[in-house]
């Protein structure tokens, strides 16, 4: 593939920098990858590893002269880097991000912009529930959605090579309007997680449970809530508090559920129950049926001595 971007400036580097770093590598998209980070410990892990081809100490000096430009931190933190960067960003240069909400980052970051670079909010629905500069990998894009969220002024030939570059990553890239974005990632990300910690905070809770035979038992179901809540803290509360009114709104639809579940189990309504469950069903064969999840027992999970003993 040949190069799309001759400098690209990724500003924390942490799973999904990380992996934008491994996989422009890997295909040749960017003439350079310079990166830096919030912490010396993670710049110096970055230049340990290689992650970048240069790592600077700051964002300002990380920007000089890039022709992209990635917002790669907590959502609540993009406004005020948008803002420390601005006076040094090259004409016609563009500033993306990756960040898991899109409305909130847009009005952050979007007014500390100069006239003449480019702004292209995106968001790559690919991760795991490990951070830092090592968790990065190349494939993390490869068959999963990348949303881009132009804004009203965006360039349309710079959304194009944006999406070149995603696209050159293995993404499948689509556009999307940035509220639209942030209701369908309530429904899909959001509110799954937060269902997540709350579930694995009510085991921590059940005092008669011993937090040991928690481990020791957890089946599938819970298992894999507690991966899903072991996703990074401080991501997950900036999702929170910037997608509120989205994820509040699901999470209400989620109460009205749960209560009509809730009252079947009551009245002994198995038929009520027999059909909520094949209509859920339904939606994981779609999930499969469009090559977002594979479909082997258990996950694809390689099964350990311990698994069995949990499962
Ligand atoms: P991560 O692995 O936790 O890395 C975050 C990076 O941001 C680190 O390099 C960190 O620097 C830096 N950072 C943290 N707070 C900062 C601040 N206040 N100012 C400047 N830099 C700061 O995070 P990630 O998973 O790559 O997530 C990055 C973004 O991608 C988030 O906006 C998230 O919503 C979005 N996203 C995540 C996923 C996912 O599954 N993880 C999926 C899609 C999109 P230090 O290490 O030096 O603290």
């Amino acid at each position: 593939m040949s190069v799309i971007y001759t400098r690209v400036a990724l500003i924390g580097l942490g799973l999904i920098a990380g992996s934008m770093a491994h996989a422009m590598r890997r295909h040749g998209l960017a003439g350079e990858i310079v990166g830096t980070a919030r912490s010396p410990e993670t710049r110096d892990t970055a230049r340990e590893i290689g992650l970048c081809d240069r790592v600077t100490d700051t964002a300002v000096e990380a920007v000089k002269g890039a022709d992209l430009i990635v917002l790669a931190m907590p959502v609540g933190a993009m406004g005020r880097v948008a803002a420390e960067i601005a006076p040094h960003l090259a004409p016609g240069a563009t500033v993306t991000d990756v960040g898991s909400v899109k409305g909130d980052v847009i009005a952050a970051v979007g007014p500390h912009l100069p006239a003449g670079v480019h702004f292209i909010p995106g968001h790559p629905l690919a991760g795991t529930e490990h951070s830092g500069p090592r968790a990065g990998f190349a494939e993390l894009f490869e068959n999963r959605y990348t949303l881009l969220t132009p804004v009203a002024d965006s360039d349309p030939a710079a959304v194009m090579r944006l999406r070149g570059l995603w696209e050159g990553m293995g993404a499948i890239v689509e556009e999307m309007e940035p509220d639209h974005h942030d209701l369908v990632l309530a429904v899909t990300s959001h509110a799954p997680h937060l269902i997540a910690y709350t579930m694995v905070g009510v085991a921590d809770h059940l005092r008669r449970v011993t937090e040991s035979e928690v481990i020791k038992y957890s089946a599938a179901g819970f298992r894999d809530f507690t991966r899903i809540a072991a996703s990074d803290p401080t991501m997950w509360r900036d999702v929170f508090l910037t997608n509120k009114e989205a994820v509040l709104d699901i999470l209400g639809r989620f109460t009205e559920e749960l209560f009509v579940l809730q009252r079947a189990i009551r009245m002994g309504d198995g038929d009520e129950l027999h059909a909520y469950f094949t209509r859920t069903r339904a939606i994981r064969r779609g999930i499969i049926e469009a090559g977002q999840d594979t479909d082997a027992p258990d996950f694809g999970r390689v099964k350990t001595r311990k698994d069995d003993a949990g499962a």
